[in-house]
């Protein structure tokens, strides 16, 4: 199956928004938020970076400055903790073709910026998801709603809360 960064994204966001996902249900094209983002990315690529494609990821931009760096580039960083997954989904996959990087993501609106690096323990974690996100966007059904702190502004809580 082809697991993208955006799946890993919402898998430690909500299992059920990945199902949602998974089924192509997707608002976000009516979405505030989504078009900022998309709106930051634009300026970012025309000024110095551009998206790399690498079979099922697609990631903002490398750098080679110092080393090599993975740079996911955020709106917000409400969704701090799935985005630090979700690049580390990156690192892991550039580790399994050989290749060793350091994370970066940057919050241009906010001036902030982490480095974000690959631990043992996180590929544990990393390929335990990967199974169990096989799993839920295999099942006929989506997982039950669970109340989360992202269901305010999540654009599947009609779906959910109704
Ligand atoms: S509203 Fe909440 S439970 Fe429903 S998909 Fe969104 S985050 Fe998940």
């Amino acid at each position: 199956m082809r697991i993208t960064g955006l799946m890993v994204q919402y898998y430690f966001t909500c299992k059920r928004e990945l199902w949602f996902f998974s089924r192509g249900i997707n608002f976000d094209f009516e979405n505030e938020d989504m078009l900022i983002g998309k709106i930051i990315h634009e300026e970012y690529y025309d000024r110095e970076w551009k998206e790399i494609l690498l079979e099922d990821i697609k990631i903002d931009a490398l750098s080679t400055k110092k080393g090599l760096k993975v740079i996911e580039i955020k709106k917000s960083s409400k969704l701090e903790e799935p985005a630090k997954w979700q690049l580390k989904y990156y690192l892991y996959y550039l580790r399994k073709a050989g290749v060793e990087a350091v994370g970066v993501i940057t919050y241009p609106k906010e001036g902030k910026r982490e480095v974000v690096k690959l631990t043992e323990e996180d590929i544990k974690t990393l390929e335990d998801a990967l199974k169990d996100i096989e799993k839920i966007v295999s099942s006929p059904t989506p997982p039950r709603p669970e109340k989360k702190p992202y269901c305010k502004k999540c654009s599947y809580r009609d779906f959910c809360w109704v």
